[in-house]
């Protein structure tokens, strides 16, 4: 885990565009965004998946939820905005570091794809 591209940008060894940061968390801009806005939102603490996640990991969880919240607010994403886990493959996760996907700025469509 600690060798994890995620972990690399939280220590500062790979270059994002950062947007937000405190003790628990580091939120930059995807760099392949699938939506006009797409940032990740991702824990300092790794944790590879959402499912090796425990009852100790609740508030970090919520954290990470809050804190997407609070970016949205802080860039006006007044329409609305989807929040996404991708965990595991099968699920389209490809870096094993657990993050949530904040996706805004055009029409979603339900079910995803
Ligand atoms: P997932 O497929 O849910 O694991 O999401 C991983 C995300 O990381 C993808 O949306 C990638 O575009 C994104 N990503 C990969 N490398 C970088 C990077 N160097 N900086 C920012 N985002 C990245």
């Amino acid at each position: 885990m600690s060798d994890t591209l995620f972990m690399k940008i939280i220590r500062r060894e790979i270059p994002a565009t950062i947007v937000f940061e405190d003790d628990l968390c580091l939120a930059f801009r995807d760099v392949n965004p699938q939506a006009p806005t797409h940032i990740l939102v991702v824990p300092k603490q790794p944790v590879a998946m959402l499912s090796d996640a425990n009852s100790e990991h609740g508030p970090l969880l919520g954290h990470l939820l809050l804190t997407a919240n609070r970016i949205a607010a802080q860039l006006g994403l007044k329409d609305g905005y989807r929040l996404v886990i991708n965990n595991g493959a099968a699920a389209g996760q490809t870096v094993f570091h657990l993050h949530v996907h904040l996706l805004a700025g055009r029409s979603f469509s339900w079910p995803p794809g």
